[in-house]
């Protein structure tokens, strides 16, 4: 089947949710984020992902409303700050999210992380939320296999996402979790796709790159996109916006695929969920 911009995923419930999006982690409150996201819907974004902790709602809710794009057709994302958990207080830090936001719902909420707190009061909450309408998808961010047994043993509804850092570089040490998620029929959404640029320049990703005339970035999105992972590389810069949505042109063949699959080295530039009980 072949991807374009606007592909989206069934999720297990709410949705469709499209393949490709933008990250706004480090975007910063205010004109520079505005900015960028009008850039991103204009190029044919349509997912937006942020978060409480982000600092950025307001903009990203102003943005929205000034590109002119109608508001169903934007897929929006935010998530549940780790300081928030609990069910009264995820109650309510929802509420704020969606006042900062200026939405009447948001396409998927997720807890941000496991650990800081009451995370099962948390997705009681969320539960709530979703069965409210507020928040169409509920989801997770950072659990692993044991964090998810949990919410699979005690909760009503099952995550339509999990959200965790995935490139080729923790790919091979991230395979038992991808294949949880999918055997559960969780949408698997890959954070930091491009490694915050720390690999752009790894020698096989630039021959690989060379081989298709395209830029790292390019291919390490095009590589994620191919293996159906939801992936939201961030960018403010309004021209690597373009480029990191210049990926459905080119594909890459199986031999390159093998060559980006081996390139595990159990590499991650964020926080560490396995850490997290
Ligand atoms: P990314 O891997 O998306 O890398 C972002 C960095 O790459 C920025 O410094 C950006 O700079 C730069 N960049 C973007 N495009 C290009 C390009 N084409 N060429 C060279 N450099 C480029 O990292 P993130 O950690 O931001 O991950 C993406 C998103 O995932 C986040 O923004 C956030 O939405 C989410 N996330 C979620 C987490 C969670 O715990 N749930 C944790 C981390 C991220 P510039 O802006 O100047 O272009």
């Amino acid at each position: 089947m072949s991807i374009d911009i606007r592909t989206t995923l069934a999720l297990n419930h709410g949705g469709p949710m499209p393949l490709f999006g933008l990250g706004t982690f480090r975007s910063p409150e205010g004109a520079p984020t505005r900015t960028a996201i009008r850039a991103a819907l204009e190029a044919g974004y349509r997912h937006i992902d942020t978060a409480a902790a982000y600092g950025n709602e307001a903009a990203v809710g102003a943005a929205i409303r000034e590109s002119g794009v109608p508001r169903d057709d934007i897929f929006v994302t935010t998530k549940l700050a780790q300081s928030d958990h609990g069910h009264d207080e995820a109650l309510r830090a929802f509420d704020r999210s969606l006042e900062r936001l200026g939405l009447e719902h948001v396409d998927l909420y997720l807890i941000h992380w496991p650990g800081g707190g009451d995370r099962r009061g948390s997705w009681r909450a969320l539960e709530r939320l979703h069965e409210e309408g507020r928040a169409r998808a509920i989801g997770v961010s950072n659990y692993m296999v044991g964090h998810l047994r949990e919410v699979l043993d005690e909760g009503r509804v099952v995550p339509a996402v999990n959200q965790f850092e995935l490139h080729p570089f923790d790919y091979g040490s991230r395979a038992d979790l991808v294949r949880f998620c999918r055997e559960h029929d969780i949408a698997v959404e890959g954070y930091s796709p491009l490694t915050k640029t720390h690999r752009l320049d790894h020698p096989v990703i630039r021959d690989v790159a060379d081989a298709h005339g395209k830029t790292g970035a390019q291919v390490l999105l095009r590589w994620a996109v191919q293996h159906r992972f939801i992936t939201i590389p961030k960018s403010t810069n309004p021209d690597r916006i373009r480029e990191n949505a210049d990926i459905f042109d080119f594909e890459l063949e199986d031999a390159a695929m093998e060559r980006i699959d081996a390139l595990d080295d159990d590499y991650i530039t964020s926080w560490d969920p396995r850490t997290v009980d």
